[in-house]
Formats: C-alpha cells, sequence, structure tokens
C-alpha cells in the first residue's frame, strides 16, 4: 500500500481554507496548515484593543481553524520579505493598496518552497473562482499556478471540477469527483458545506483578509509614504495605522489620538519611541506624534489634542509634552475650534 500522501494547507483564517483542508483531510490526506504572517492581517488585532469590540471573540483565527480541523498549524512571519510585494507589485493594487493577485503568488511560492523543504506532496488552497475581483479570477488562478512555479501541484479543493485535473487528482492522491465545483460571490455552497460539517461561528471577513482592502487603512498607508518621502514601512508603521485617529495638519508631522481607553493603553507602549502628549487638567486621550514638532508645531498641535480632550468647551487646558530621553513640557493652550480643523487633515 502507498504511504499517505501530505499536503499543506493555506490557512486565512476564514472558512474558505478551512472548508478545503477539510476536503482533503476526508480523503485520508494528511493534512497541515501554513499561516503567513505579513502584520497586515485583520486577526483580532483591534478586536483584542478596542472596548468597543469587546464582545468580539478575541482569537487567532488561522489558529482557531486549525483547532476545528485538529491539524498541526505553522505560522511562518514573512513580514520583511513581503514587503517587496506591497510596494511593487507586478500586477498592481486592487481597489485599494492590496496586491492579492502578487499576494496570492507569493504565498502559493512559499508555501511551495516549504512543501520541497519538508517533504510534503501538494498544497491546498481555499480559492473560489470569481470569488474576489483580482487574485480568484478565471483569468488569473492560472497566473498564481505559473508564476509561483507550483505548477501542478496546486489544489483547490473547493472549485477543482471547473478547472484542469491537477497531479494529485490524475496520480489518484485524491478522487476529483469527490471535490467541488463552486464558483461567483455567492457564499451560500460553502455556508451549506459547513454546515454539514458541523462548523458554527467561523469568522467572515468582510472584503478580504487583510487591511490592505481597507479604504481608511490604504489613505493612511499611501499618507505615510507620501508624507515620508520613501515608500517604506516597518512593523511598527503598519500596526500603529491601524490604531487611533491620525491627524496630519503638516507634511513632517502626524498626530496618531487614542479613540478610547484601550487603544490609549496601546499606544501607551510606543511613549518610549514616539514623542506625545497626556491632558493633565480634564480626561484626554493619550496621543503619540509621528515625526518631528518645530517651535511653530507645538502649540497647533497641542490645541488638536485638546480639541479631543473633555476640556474641548472650556477656555484652557493644560498638557504635558513628552519626547522620549526628554523632561516632559508643560503647556497651556486653548482648545482648537472644529471649523479650524479641516476635513483633509482627518486621515
Ligand atoms: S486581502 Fe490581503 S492577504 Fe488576502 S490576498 Fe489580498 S493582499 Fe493578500
Amino acid at each position: 500500500m502507498s504511504a499517505k500522501k501530505k499536503a499543506v494547507a493555506l490557512i486565512s483564517g476564514g472558512l474558505d481554507s478551512l472548508l478545503a483542508a477539510r476536503v482533503v483531510m476526508d480523503q485520508g490526506v494528511h493534512v497541515e496548515g501554513i499561516n503567513f504572517f505579513t502584520g497586515f492581517c485583520v486577526e483580532g488585532h483591534t478586536h483584542a484593543i478596542r472596548k468597543k469590540d469587546r464582545e468580539k471573540p478575541k482569537r487567532n483565527n488561522a489558529l482557531w481553524v486549525a483547532e476545528q480541523l485538529g491539524i498541526k498549524l505553522h505560522i511562518v512571519d514573512i513580514i520583511d520579505e513581503y514587503k517587496d510585494v506591497v510596494l511593487n507589485p507586478k500586477h498592481g493594487y486592487g481597489a485599494n493598496l492590496n496586491p492579492c493577485l502578487d499576494c496570492k503568488i507569493f504565498m502559493v511560492r512559499k508555501a511551495r518552497e516549504w512543501i520541497e523543504a519538508n517533504g510534503f506532496d501538494f498544497i491546498v488552497t481555499g480559492e473560489v473562482i470569481g470569488q474576489r475581483p483580482m487574485s480568484q479570477r478565471k483569468d488569473t488562478l492560472p497566473v498564481v499556478q505559473s508564476e509561483s512555479g507550483v505548477d501542478d501541484l496546486l489544489l483547490r479543493p473547493l472549485c477543482a471540477k471547473i478547472l484542469p485535473p491537477t497531479r494529485p487528482e490524475r496520480e489518484g492522491w485524491v478522487r476529483r469527483e469527490a471535490l467541488h465545483d463552486f464558483s461567483g460571490r455567492s457564499r451560500k455552497p460553502q455556508m451549506a458545506l459547513a454546515a454539514r460539517y458541523g462548523f458554527e461561528d467561523y469568522a467572515q471577513p468582510a472584503g478580504g483578509c487583510c487591511f490592505l482592502t481597507n479604504e481608511q487603512y490604504s489613505v493612511k498607508l499611501a499618507d505615510l509614504w507620501q508624507n515620508r518621502g520613501v515608500r517604506d514601512y516597518d512593523l511598527d508603521d503598519i500596526l500603529l495605522l491601524k490604531v487611533g485617529r491620525h491627524i496630519r495638519p503638516r507634511p513632517h508631522f502626524k498626530l496618531i489620538v487614542a479613540r478610547e481607553e484601550g487603544e490609549s493603553r496601546y499606544l501607551q507602549g510606543y511613549r518610549r519611541e514616539y514623542p506625545g502628549f497626556d491632558v493633565v487638567s480634564h480626561g484626554g486621550p493619550l496621543t503619540l506624534v509621528d515625526g518631528t514638532l518645530g517651535e511653530d508645531d507645538l502649540e497647533l498641535a497641542a490645541r488638536i489634542v485638546a480639541r479631543y480632550s473633555q476640556g474641548r468647551d472650556s477656555d484652557a487646558v493644560e498638557l504635558e509634552f513628552t519626547e522620549p530621553g526628554r523632561d516632559p513640557q508643560r503647556l497651556v493652550v486653548a482648545p482648537l475650534p472644529p471649523h479650524e480643523l479641516p476635513g483633509e487633515w482627518l486621515l
């Protein structure tokens, strides 16, 4: 009897990858999961911080999927290598700064390297023809296959029946008849299959699996590149774009104003690297400064912060400004009236 075949399934944490892995497991294949951490993942990060999202489950959905399936999950940090995908996507961006096609090619290529290094036979993804406008179209699925170099070792169990047979099917490692023919944007077939398997409470990401599909997030990322004069980022940059209200009054500095208690606590962790304001005379949000404040900027920045404090209707608000490694500076300012805060400053 031939040895059991081994597949690695790309696990994003959403329903499709959960189902794709399960369909293949049902055919007696040994499946392990792989999850790539890019830094842009939605993955419960803001839910864990914001009070208003307190009721939402704080979990890593990829780990949850692995637990549901009873499989091993490999979480692979690709933050540095992934930069080139975000900064220079050969196939361009989607509706926002999401380079979905390049991203899929990159992840499948990484998975191919992984199966070669770990003695696995093929790769499984939860892609469905027509499900997403950029990376999951009839004409782009073959691009993922050819440009990732995976050749015909990529099995898409949810739509395999309407694609040419792959090697796992031709060699009989899996039965093609037991695979699926899902297509289009409707999620109903997936939901019906989930119900058949008894999966409940799965994640339903709107629009995509990462923040790059989010319009507001993409505006903030584009602003960061433009005002730093360089298209680059580090992990802290992209994590901070997920938190707080971002206000850019001048090209050389931006304020990140906590919107609530949870965000204030989160931003507190950045005080050693970033200058920041605390409101002393009233209740108020912690605010970080990204960039450098000149002499002329300090008062303007303080007045904006005061505007978001509980002293917004007072004549004067006292604040403390602290730069890393320096003594705090106290200042008293009049909160900036709303009509003096142009909409284009708010990112
Ligand atoms: S939504 Fe994000 S993680 Fe998903 S394919 Fe697009 S760029 Fe990649």
